[in-house]
C-alpha cells in the first residue's frame, strides 16, 4: 500500500552504511511497501546519492535547525540529540503506518506483514524482557503523538539516555495492556541471544525474519576480505553472529558498493 513505509535513521555516514543493506535486504525479499531514510545533515553527498537509489525518500532532519518545538526540547535536553531525530518519524503523516527499523537491523525474509499490527507493537528487548527494544516497531504517524512524545522527553528524560527509555516511558503499558502489540523475537533478533541462551538460538534462529547487530561493534566496525569472504577483527567477538555477519558484507559488497562508483 502506497501510504505504508518501513523509516530507517542514519546520522552519520558510518550508519548510513547499515540503512543502505538494510534498504537492498527489504527490497531483495520484493517488499511491497515505500522505504524512507531520515538523514542528518552530516551524511555525505555520495551516501546521499546511494541512499537515493534505494530508497523512495530521503528526507533530511536538522533537528537543530527546525526553529519548532523539537529544536526548543532540543535546546533542554542536548543529551538527547538522535533521540529527538528518531523521534521525527512520527512527522511522516503522508503515511498511515510505518514500521521502524535501526540502521543495524537487516531482513532477512518479507516482513510486510508487520503492518498487520497497531502502535506500538515491538519485541522484546532480550536485556530486560518487560521492556520492548526499539530497534524495531510498528507506530502511526501523528503531529499529535509527536508533540506529546516531544514533551515526555523534555520533562522525564530517557532513563537509558537514547530512544528506548523515552519510547517505553510514554507507551510504558506495552508489557501488560495487549499481547498483540509484542512482536515475537524473530523480527528483532539480536545476536546477543546466541551466547545468552543457545540452545533456543539452535532451536528457533533459523526462523530469524531479521537480525539486529545491538551493541557497540556494527557490521562496518569490522574490515572485510572481499576474496575470501572474511570478516576480520575480534573473531571471537565476529563468531557470536555467525553467518549473518558475513551476509551483512556479502550484501554490502554486491549492492551497495557498484552504486558508490
Ligand atoms: N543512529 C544514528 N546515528 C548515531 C547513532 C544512532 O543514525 O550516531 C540511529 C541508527 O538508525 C541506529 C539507531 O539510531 O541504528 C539506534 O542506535 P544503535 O543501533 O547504535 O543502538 P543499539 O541498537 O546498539 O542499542
Ligand atoms: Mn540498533
Amino acid at each position: 500500500m502506497a501510504d505504508q513505509a518501513f523509516v530507517t535513521l542514519a546520522t552519520n555516514d558510518r550508519y548510513a552504511k547499515g540503512a543502505m543493506v538494510l534498504g537492498k535486504s527489504l527490497r531483495n525479499h520484493k517488499t511491497s511497501k515505500k522505504l524512507v531514510v531520515l538523514i542528518g545533515p552530516h551524511v555525505s553527498e555520495l551516501s546521499r546519492a546511494v541512499l537515493q537509489t534505494l530508497y523512495d525518500e530521503v528526507r533530511l532532519v536538522d533537528v537543530m535547525d527546525s526553529g519548532d518545538t523539537a529544536h526548543l526540547a532540543m535546546m533542554q535536553r542536548p543529551d538527547l540529540g538522535v533521540t529527538f531525530t528518531k523521534l521525527h518519524c512520527w512527522t511522516l503523516t503522508h503515511y498511515t503506518k510505518c514500521v521502524f527499523m535501526d540502521a543495524d537491523t537487516m531482513a532477512v525474509a518479507n516482513i510486510d506483514e508487520l503492518f498487520d499490527r497497531e502502535e506500538l507493537s515491538a519485541a522484546p528487548d532480550p536485556g530486560w524482557p518487560d521492556c520492548f527494544n526499539s530497534g524495531v516497531f510498528v507506530f502511526s504517524p501523528s503531529n499529535e503523538t509527536y508533540g506529546k512524545l516531544l514533551q515526555y522527553c523534555t520533562e522525564h528524560g530517557s532513563f537509558d539516555g537514547g530512544d528506548q527509555g523515552v519510547l517505553n516511558g510514554y507507551f510504558s503499558d506495552w508489557a501488560t495492556a495487549d499481547i498483540r502489540k509484542h512482536l515475537p523475537f524473530i523480527y528483532n533478533m539480536s545476536s546477543i541471544a546466541i551466547y545468552t541462551y543457545l540452545p533456543a538460538f539452535k532451536q528457533y534462529g533459523a526462523n530469524a525474519k531479521v537480525v539486529h547487530f545491538l551493541g557497540k561493534t556494527k557490521p562496518w566496525s569490522y574490515a572485510y576480505d572481499p576474496n575470501q569472504r572474511r570478516v576480520q577483527g575480534n573473531v571471537q567477538e565476529a563468531s557470536s553472529h555467525p553467518g549473518y555477519l558475513l551476509e551483512w558484507w556479502s550484501l554490502y559488497c554486491s549492492c551497495v558498493l557498484p552504486l558508490k562508483q
